[in-house]
């Protein structure tokens, strides 16, 4: 049903895919075939940073001034973090359902997808009554394009999934000790570096369940622990031989920067119940 990064990277244009992660699994068994009426108005309302895109009379018609100050303060927030601001407002798109967002954005249905191209960025989202897919993950996207359009999905996730914080709306430090709890943790190192028999990053043929997550909580350990001009040096890196480059940077070895993220999340404390919750939430079979 949602499509995959691997479509994605086929296609001739830089597509950077992503959902609204907390209610993804809400999604699948709410999202029906939705009428689209292609005459349907379109409106406008522009922000400091942004240009909205809504139907007239659709549920984000009447919530509109809520989306643009949300928006905005995730904004403010990610570029504070790259210490960028982009140099073109972002379109926003808000669609009713992911079959719209599909159809305006001519690619799979999702339920939200950032598309950058040639200094442009159209943010696409499903934003009804029960699903808003507005939020960080994909602002994240569309200003570090204009920081540096890098050249790792795996990164590019991580970052997302750093300003989301959360994947089904479990932490993604609690996802990522449960993973290795599990004997299911998928490494960081494997996930930048190695590449499949296509050539296409090993991070693309994990579950997104556990390489969002993970990399989201990595790019934390990262950001946090290892300062934040480390990372923004890192992200503005345009190579693929990731494990010269964070030599470069931090003076170890991606492995060993990895054994210590392990080491870290793994001395974190977590109660019981937060664990069960957890298990409960995530791929953990
Ligand atoms: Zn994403």
């Amino acid at each position: 049903m949602f499509p995959d990064a691997k479509r994605f990277a086929e296609k001739k244009i830089k597509l950077i895919r992503a959902f609204c992660w907390d209610t993804k699994c809400i999604n699948i068994k709410i999202m029906k075939k939705a009428n689209i009426n292609s005459r349907e108005i379109w409106l406008e309302k522009e922000s400091q940073h942004y240009l909205f895109h809504f139907k007239k009379n659709s549920y984000a018609s009447k919530l509109i001034d809520i989306v643009i100050s949300e928006q905005e303060q995730c904004f403010k927030d990610i570029s504070q973090l790259l210490r960028t601001v982009p140099v073109q407002k972002i379109q926003y798109w808000l669609c009713d359902s992911a079959e719209e967002v599909g159809q305006k954005s001519n690619s799979p249905e999702c339920n939200g997808i950032t598309c950058c191209e040639d200094g442009t960025v159209n943010i696409y989202c499903v934003y009804s009554e029960n699903m808003k897919c507005t939020g960080y993950h994909e602002d994240t996207h569309a200003v570090a394009y204009f920081y540096n359009d890098i050249n790792s999905n795996a990164l590019a996730e991580g970052l997302a999934m750093y300003m989301d914080k959360r994947w089904w709306s479990v932490e993604n430090e609690l996802c990522t000790f449960v993973y290795i709890e599990n004997n299911i943790y998928v490494s960081v190192e494997r996930m930048i570096c190695e590449r499949n028999s296509n050539d296409e990053e090993y991070f693309l043929d994990i579950d997104d369940c556990y390489s969002y997550p993970i990399m989201g909580a990595f790019v934390a350990f990262l950001v946090e622990q290892k300062g934040a001009d480390n990372f923004l040096r890192l992200y503005s890196y345009n190579g693929t031989n990731w494990k010269v480059e964070f030599f470069k940077i931090y003076g170890r070895s991606l492995s060993e920067i990895e054994k210590e993220f392990i080491y870290y999340i793994s001395s974190k404390k977590y109660t019981d119940n937060q664990k069960t919750d957890a298990h409960s939430k995530l791929c953990t079979e």
